[in-house]
């Protein structure tokens, strides 16, 4: 079984990079890539226990970006040591922490108890991630799970005002590709665009250097994965397969390798052609 996207305690996923590769060889997995949000710093543990366990890693990340929507580009193979996307990660979790401070100071208003060192309990102290305070607000009795806390106070108008600077679509491309790596579309279903609208923002995508788009995906239907493939060979891009794993207090549905409800075994990954083609580009 192969799995493309998982997040680790370095950005918003539960397990330690360790961990999560011990949990990935524990579920089948042959071949994996730790893509967090905005950084590679758990990029180098998670492939020494990787190559321990004897497991076939593959660098990523996905960086969360703009471009009319909120797009996330994966990148495949960049290289675990790279300045360029190391400063970003710097300037970034700067970006979050103010962020934090000016959501809790909402949070207070509305009379919810909630504290930076509070939150920074839940995650270690690192990069701040909206699923951060989600699990807090659960801990501290404010929300029944992740998804009441981030319906109720998360994805509302109000949070969004505060929301962090996020890259434009191609500096997101360029930084992947100075790194050395390949850049991949996240989770297109996401967008909610309809064919024409997802044809124009995908030709510009490739103009600014993507290669591949994320067809098999945790929550994309039978439907959308023939879509997407279509698309894909369409515009001679691979494709790639990823759960986006973040741990059971986080996405408690999504299963590494396995999707939501069996979704990526239903789907019958072609996972030897994805492995193949993305080897090849990454070169
Ligand atoms: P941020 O980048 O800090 O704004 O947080 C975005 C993260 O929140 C992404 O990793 C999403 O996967 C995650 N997320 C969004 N909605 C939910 C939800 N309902 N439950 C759990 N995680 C979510
Ligand atoms: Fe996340
Ligand atoms: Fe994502
Ligand atoms: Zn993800």
């Amino acid at each position: 079984m192969i799995d493309l996207h998982m997040h680790s305690t370095c950005s918003d996923g539960q397990n330690k990079p360790e961990k999560l590769v011990e949990i990935a060889a524990a579920a089948g997995i042959t071949t994996m890539a730790l893509t967090d949000h905005d950084t590679i710093n758990g990029l180098e543990r998670a492939s020494a226990r990787a190559s321990q366990l004897g497991i076939d890693f593959i660098s990523g990340i996905e960086i969360g970006s703009q471009g009319g929507r909120e797009l996330h580009i994966l990148g495949y193979g960049v290289d675990c040591n790279d300045k360029g996307l190391k400063s970003f990660y710097e300037d970034n979790r700067i970006h979050r922490i103010t962020r934090r401070d000016k959501f809790i100071e909402l949070l207070n208003k509305l009379g919810i108890e909630i504290t930076a060192e509070y939150i920074a309990d839940v995650n270690d102290g690192k990069s701040t991630g909206r699923p951060h305070i989600a699990r807090a607000l659960v801990n501290l009795g404010y929300a029944e799970s992740v998804d009441e806390a981030f319906k109720k106070y998360l994805q509302t108008p109000e949070f969004y005002s505060y929301d962090r600077p996020k890259p434009y679509y191609s500096i997101s491309i360029e930084m992947i590709r100075n790194a050395g790596g390949v850049a991949v579309l996240a989770h297109p279903y996401t967008l909610g665009l309809d064919d024409m609208e997802f044809r124009l923002l995908l030709k510009k995508l490739v103009m600014s250097g993507l290669c591949g788009i994320e067809c098999y995906y945790s929550r994309h239907t039978p439907e959308q994965i023939e879509y997407y493939r279509n698309i894909a060979d369409e515009y001679g891009l691979i494709f790639t397969c990823g759960s986006d794993y973040h741990g059971p207090d986080v996405k408690p549905n999504i299963l590494l390798g396995r999707g939501y409800k069996d979704s990526l075994i239903k789907a019958n990954v072609p996972e030897y052609e994805i492995i193949e083609r993305l080897k090849e580009k990454i070169g």
